[in-house]
């Protein structure tokens, strides 16, 4: 039976999360009293503990999470997933429309190019990989899923950032994995640059504060980046 909450009823609040701003979300709200739930959709093996209540995995298209928003008795849902997260977008709007529950978008605006950014702006993955000149160093700041468009550049070397270590071998012909997280700190970002004598960067406009250290660090070092918009 649907658990509708009625109104006038105390607020609870589902997060579509995943994202720092999420989790910073989830600890204002929480601190304020509020009953909140963030959902995961499960792709990192362990997330790091948030406040609240948390939910992991899909809910099976919009009309799971209408059915859920319904059962659960949510009375509003926060979009603060990562801006290309494009589905669970997508799926946020239509199933709040099925559930008539209100949502809050909250998803980060693009990162702006600054005097002294030198900014390689392309579409696509693919045209990021077309993008780099042969024999370089390149720093892929990019998840697992999105790193196959670089492999056939053999005449590169790769050093890619990840969360977490790759489940089956990465088909590079040169590459270095660094499992770690990016640093907030752009001094912190250009040691790393240095270290790994990269000439170019290439990651997503993904907006926000917890991975701009890396273009602050470009910027200093003037190393260009391929930026692939949205
Ligand atoms: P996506 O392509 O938009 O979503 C694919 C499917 O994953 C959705 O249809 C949904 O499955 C499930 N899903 C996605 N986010 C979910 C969530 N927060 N809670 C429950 N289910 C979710 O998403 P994605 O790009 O794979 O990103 C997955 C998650 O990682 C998101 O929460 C996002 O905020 C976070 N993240 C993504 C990126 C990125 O670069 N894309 C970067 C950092 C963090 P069902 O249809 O079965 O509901």
């Amino acid at each position: 039976m649907p658990n509708d909450a009625p109104p006038g009823s105390p607020e609870k609040i589902l997060i579509l999360g995943g994202t720092k701003e999420a989790a910073e979300l989830a600890r204002e709200l929480v601190a304020k009293g509020l009953d909140v739930t963030t959902s995961l959709a499960g792709r990192t093996r362990e997330p790091a503990p948030l406040d609240g209540k948390v939910r992991i995995g899909g809910f099976g298209g919009a009309e799971g999470l209408a059915a859920y928003l319904t059962a659960e008795g949510f009375t509003r849902v926060i979009d603060a997933t990562h801006p290309f997260a494009r589905t669970i977008s997508a799926n946020a709007v239509k199933a709040c429309e099925i559930a008539a529950r209100p949502l809050d978008i909250r998803t980060r605006a693009p990162w702006q190019k600054q005097p002294g950014d030198i900014w390689i702006e392309v579409p696509t993955l693919e045209d990021a990989a077309a993008a780099l000149p042969a024999n370089t160093r390149v720093l892929l700041a990019l998840g697992r899923q999105y790193l196959d468009a670089f492999s056939a550049r053999s005449d590169c070397h790769f050093v890619i950032r990840m969360v977490d270590p790759p489940e089956s071998p990465l088909a590079f012909a040169s590459h270095t994995i660094l499992t770690a997280k990016p640093s907030p700190n752009p001094d912190e970002e250009a040691a790393l640059l240095r270290t790994h004598a990269i000439t170019h960067l290439v990651c997503r406009n993904s907006g926000g504060d917890g991975a701009y250290a890396k273009i602050v660090a470009a910027r200093t070092m003037g190393l260009p980046v391929v930026m692939v918009g949205r």
